[in-house]
Order: structure tokens, then sequence, then C-alpha cells
């Protein structure tokens, strides 16, 4: 029966030649429509003898599968989505959003020669980080500053050049790992660098600093526990308290600060965040952070302190390795320009969807419940709770609304797999059976979109 059946497959050739496939996929390259018709007959084949299948479909049928792993196939593998998850910074899809002003920044530096290493003024070579150093200083009252990949890369290259050969004093409690294998300990023995760890998971006091440093040491460092926090019976060091040991015994006093935010998020109810400004003020020698995070720029990492640090930092080997490029410039420029300005809560999408009112996220959720309601999709307002996401203030969450969908021709889940699946893919979460769109992430001008592709994935 099966051997039958698996003969009756037709051949790729035929098929190719077929008027019924050039109806569905006339103008698609001939290459891509080979690949997927030997996929979908592949398919089908395996199909046949795992006894799942009983007949051959139709030529009509197959060709419409055929057509649609075609479409598959052309479409580019790093695509938009509509985030309906309500984590402001999901790392997964793309951490911070850009503001329009940097969008148009890079797209201008992108398609057009520009002043990268160009000194205007004089005529003559100039100097790649002086685009932004202006404004970083002026911003968080540093001496100094300049700009890696990434705040990974930012850390590295802070303890290659500054602690290699020596010993860093740093608090159990801070020995954090960010995710992707990035672990603090790990870091500093691949820079050279011996960790000495300093009192309990709970509490480290300043004695326990004095009491670890040696000839040896080089600094000590504080890690912003950006993913997590010990509460309860706790105690930290005040920076205040490190840097003043620090510099009594002439060592250099460094802060990972992660997330790195310049904007007060007291403002939107978020408490405990640092800002950069703070951890200036303390007098940290060298502090690094994030440009894709609370920044709400493009992926950097941002180093600023004193000047003899950073200027050693400058002039070290691997730093023309971290080199960020022209799109990364553009952007942040154009980001901390906004913040420069005054306009950041306005401009920047991270600081905008962090400080949306409770009573626009509700109408905004009822807004698309109705939209859904027109295409015949029945849903209803819920409160939910969103996070700031990408690691940062991971322990309070932002009251919030959502649209819920309890599809009755399906469940959550093969509802979760359609929209993800669809040609707008809409990524959203299953709780207790519902299927929630959570309003915060989702832009006003992307609701009829989000409406549209629900009742497509019901269909
Ligand atoms: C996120 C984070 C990093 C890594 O920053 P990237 O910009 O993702 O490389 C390093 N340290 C801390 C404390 C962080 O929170």
């Amino acid at each position: 029966m099966n051997h039958q059946l698996l003969r009756e497959i037709p051949k790729v050739d035929e098929l190719l030649r077929s008027s019924t496939l050039g109806r569905f996929c006339g103008e698609m390259p001939r290459v891509l429509l080979a690949e997927a018709v030997r996929g979908e007959l592949d398919a089908l084949r395996r199909d046949i003898l795992a006894g799942a299948a009983d007949a051959l479909p139709g030529e009509e049928a197959l060709c419409r599968s055929i057509a649609r792993r075609a479409k598959r196939l052309m479409q580019p593998s790093l695509r938009p989505v509509i985030n309906a998850t309500g984590v402001v910074l999901h790392t997964n899809l793309g951490r911070a959003l850009m503001s329009e002003r940097s969008a148009k920044a890079v797209q201008q530096v992108a398609m057009g020669y520009s002043t990268l290493e160009y000194d205007i003024e004089k005529g003559q070579r100039g100097e790649r980080y002086s685009h932004v150093e202006g404004l970083l200083t002026r911003l968080t009252g540093a001496e100094s500053a300049f700009v890696v990949n990434n705040n990974a890369a930012a850390v590295l290259i802070i303890l290659s050049a500054l602690t290699a050969g020596g010993e860093v004093i740093t608090s159990r409690g801070e020995l954090v790992e960010i995710g992707g294998s990035f672990r603090v300990p790990d870091i500093m023995e691949s820079c050279g660098a011996k960790l000495r760890e300093v009192g309990t998971t709970n509490k480290t006091h300043l004695s326990d600093y004095a009491g670890a440093i040696c000839a040896d040491t080089k600094a000590l460092m504080k890690v912003h526990t950006s993913n997590f926090r010990i509460v309860g019976f706790t105690e930290s060091v005040a920076r205040e308290e490190m840097v003043a040991l620090a510099h009594a015994h002439g060592l250099i006093a460094i802060e990972d600060l992660g997330s790195g935010s310049l904007y007060d998020l007291n403002r939107f109810g978020l408490r405990d965040e640092p800002t950069v400004q703070d951890s200036v003020r303390s007098g940290m020698d060298v502090i690094s952070f994030s440009g894709d995070k609370l920044l709400g720029g493009p992926q950097a990492g941002i180093i600023i302190g004193k000047k003899e640090y950073i200027d050693i930092l400058k002039h070290h080997p691997l730093t023309r390795a971290m080199r960020v490029d022209k799109m990364t410039l553009a952007a942040l420029e154009a980001t901390l320009m906004s913040y420069a300005e005054g306009g950041a809560a306005e401009d920047i999408p991270t600081l905008r969807m962090l400080g949306t009112p409770e009573e626009t996220l509700r109408a905004r959720a009822e807004r698309l419940v109705s939209l859904l309601a027109e295409k015949g999709v029945q849903a209803e307002t819920v409160p939910v709770e969103d996070q700031v996401g990408g690691g940062s203030v991971p322990m309070q969450l932002l009251p919030s609304y959502a649209a819920a969908v309890c599809p009755e021709s399906c469940s959550a889940d093969a509802l979760e797999t359609a929209l993800r699946l669809g040609d707008t893919a809409v990524i959203g979460r299953i709780d207790h059976g519902r299927y929630l769109l959570h309003v915060r992430t989702i832009l006003d001008a992307d609701l009829p979109l989000v409406a549209a592709a629900v009742k497509e994935a019901l269909r």
C-alpha cells in the first residue's frame, strides 16, 4: 500500500513544469522553487512512511503547499516582529528600539560619506570617538569617555588594560552571570586578573574590602546585580566608601553599571536603579554600561571616567578589535542629543514605553479589543504586569493591560504558533489557557495589524 503511494509521488521536474505551480508561484526564482518542491515532496514521503498519509494530495493542494513553503524561503531570517509580551527590553526580540531620530541619523551616515574620522574644521584626520565624547562627558559629569561594541567588551577591556597581573576585589554578592556565559569571575580570569571575593552572599562590609587589600591589589570593583536581587538581611558598601578606601590605597575604583540609566526612573515609579550620574558623583574612576538597555540607544558599551584611565583604554590594542562602526556612532550621538535637549522621555521608545500612564494602556487594550470585535474575534481587557527586561530592575513589575483572547476553535498554544508564523509575526504570552496581547510594547499604529493577524491566525 505505502509503496504504491510512494511510487505515485510526482517527479520534481514534472512539478516545476506544471502550469498549476506556475499559477501559484510564477514570479519566484527557480532555485528557491526547486528547493521548495523538494522539501514538500520529502515531507510527503516522510508522512507516507510514518503512516500519517494514506492518500496523495491533489495537484492544486500540493502546489499551494509548495507556494507557501517557497514564500517562507524568501522571507529574510532577521525580520520585524510585533512584541506583545510587555517586556520592554526583550533581549531575544532586539532589546531597545531605536528612536526615529537615531534611525534617520543611521540611514544618512550609512548611505553617504561622513566625518567619521575627519576633522572638518582643520581639514585633516580626526578622531572616531570625538562625536560622542563631548555629549557623554556633559551629560554624565565624567572627565572623559569612549565607546566599544557592547558592555561585555567594555568590562573586558577595562580589566585587561587596568588590572592584568594583579588582583581585583569584588563582593561575593555581585559575582553575576549576565547570560550567554558572561560571568564576572570567568571574565576576570580571561583578562589575566585574579578575583579576590570578599564578604558573603548577603552581606559585604567595608572592612571585608579593607582586609583583602594586599601588594598585588589593583582595583576594587562594583558590579550592578542587574538581573537578580538579594533581599532580606543584606548589606553592601556605599560607592563613596568604596571609592575612599580605594583611593587611600592608591587603587582604582571600577563599576560595571550594567543597564546604565541617564534618566531618573523614580519618575516612572521604578525605584533603586542607580543613574550613571550617581556613579560619577560618587567618585568612581572607571564606569561602564550598555547602550541598548535603559539608555535606549544602539548596542554599545559606554566607558566613562577619569581621563588618565580612559586614555590608557583608548591606546590599548584590544580597543581596535572592539571598535564601533559609523552606524553605532550615528545612533548613539542622536540618542544622546535627545537627552542633552531634554526630550529623551518623548523621543526614546524605551523611556516612552516605561512611562506610558496606566489609563493610556487601558485605553489601548480596549481599542485592540474593539478592533478584534470588528473582525468577529472575542477578547477582553485584562490587567497584567509588564517587565522592564534586559536584566534591569528585575523585582519591579509595571501594572498594565492586555487584550485576552480565549479561542473557541483551537487551543491557546495553536493560536500562539499561528501568530508567530504568520505574515505579521506576533509574539504574545499564554496564561491559564488564554492568549494575552500586552499592549505596552505594541505601537499604536500596529494595533490594526495585530487584530488582522489574530483573525488570520484563527482562520
Ligand atoms: C547586561 C550587562 C552586561 C553586558 O552588557 P552587553 O551590552 O549586553 O554586552 C555586563 N554587565 C552587567 C552588570 C550587565 O547587566
